[in-house]
């Protein structure tokens, strides 16, 4: 792509050409070095025209019902308004090339929408790497209007914290199944959630809905809130009928205000975007551990090593970066 192509790239992604977009969010998934150069130029070009989007992170187990209730909350936005974009972090796709949140028909209402942008995660990489893929077509479609980006992801792993890390709003969807309570609790994830929300809240399910949502309401009372400005608040919803809805998208929007008024939304998007650098450092260095193949046998060599308790992992850790001293002399 000549410099004039990247030129016109930008422009029609800043115009919010829906094709341009979606061939800009290819650029930056490229693995070829030539692309990753080009998408660096894009990204920064497009940078003045990023982060205004109110930027929401969903996460939930398989079934909880993240599908339905994107539906629900993008078409309500819509009616209100908005550009909504959504995106994912699905670390099985980069592991078994399947995507447990990669089929857009999941969202039949909003894909059909002109106003809406859908995405799959991408699927190569480790997760590091997905969820950078995902920060940068975040900006992409920041740069071309979209003004709400919900980003869902699975309970799998260090997902979550990777999604949390990317956004300014962290949503945790929970069932009102018995037992399902106080497992959130115990993986953590109520620390990382702004807010807990109760699906399914209606026909039979209400009552126990009702039971479950005062249950984590009871249990976040025990821990210690993130911020002295927000108490997370507990609320119950139904994606199906579409109540609630509107109140859980009002307790986004107080998060907002609140969360502004103290300064804390700029704290929160500056660390984001220092330790956004620093983890795409860590890939890169990753990388070139993994480009060269004699590099990457001494890797191997040294972790074995490491292993069987040979050498200490101090002294492995020095071989490593000697390694990678050697791997940019030789300017890879
Ligand atoms: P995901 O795997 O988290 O994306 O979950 P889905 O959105 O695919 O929903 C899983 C199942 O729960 C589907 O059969 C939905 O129809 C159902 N479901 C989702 N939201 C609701 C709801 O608010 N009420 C009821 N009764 N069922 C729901």
């Amino acid at each position: 792509m000549t410099a004039r192509d990247l030129t016109s790239l930008a422009d029609d992604v800043r115009g919010g050409h829906r094709a341009a977009l979606a061939r800009a969010i290819t650029l930056i998934e490229s693995r070829r070095a030539d692309h990753q150069v080009q998408a660096r130029d894009l990204l920064q070009r497009l940078l003045p025209a990023t982060g205004h989007a109110i930027r929401v992170g969903i996460t939930g187990s398989p079934g909880v019902g993240k599908s339905t209730t994107i539906d629900a909350l993008g078409m309500y936005l819509i009616g209100c308004g908005h550009k909504v974009a959504v995106l994912a972090v699905d670390p099985s796709s980069a592991r078994t090339g399947g995507s447990i949140l990669g089929d857009k028909t999941r969202m039949a209402r909003l894909s059909a929408e002109n106003g809406a942008y859908i995405r799959p995660s991408p699927s190569a990489g480790t997760l590091g790497g997905v969820a950078a893929k995902t920060r940068e077509a975040m900006l992409l479609c920041e740069a071309a209007g979209f003004d709400v980006v919900l980003v869902e992801t699975v309970g799998i792993g260090q997902s979550e914290t990777a999604v949390c890390d990317m956004t300014d709003f962290f949503l945790a969807l929970m069932l009102p199944g018995a037992g399902d309570e106080l497992q959130g609790i115990k993986k953590g994830l109520v620390e990382l959630a702004d807010m807990i929300a109760v699906n399914k809240a209606d026909g039979d399910n209400l009552t126990r809905a009702k039971a479950a949502a005062a249950e984590y309401n009871a249990a976040l009372h025990i821990l210690a809130p993130r911020s002295e400005h927000w108490f997370p608040p507990v609320l119950t919803y139904s994606a199906l009928t579409g109540a609630g809805i509107a109140e859980l998208w009002q307790k986004v929007l107080a998060h907002r205000t609140a969360m502004i008024a103290c300064s804390e939304f700029a704290g929160r998007r500056r660390r984001q975007q220092v330790k956004w650098m620093w983890s795409m450092l860590e890939e890169r260095m990753r990388a070139r551990l993994r480009a060269d193949p004699a590099i990457r046998t001494a890797v191997k060599d040294t972790e074995t090593a490491v292993a069987d308790g040979r050498i200490t992992p101090a002294i492995a850790a020095d071989t490593i970066a000697k390694l990678l001293d050697a791997s940019a002399s030789k300017g890879s």
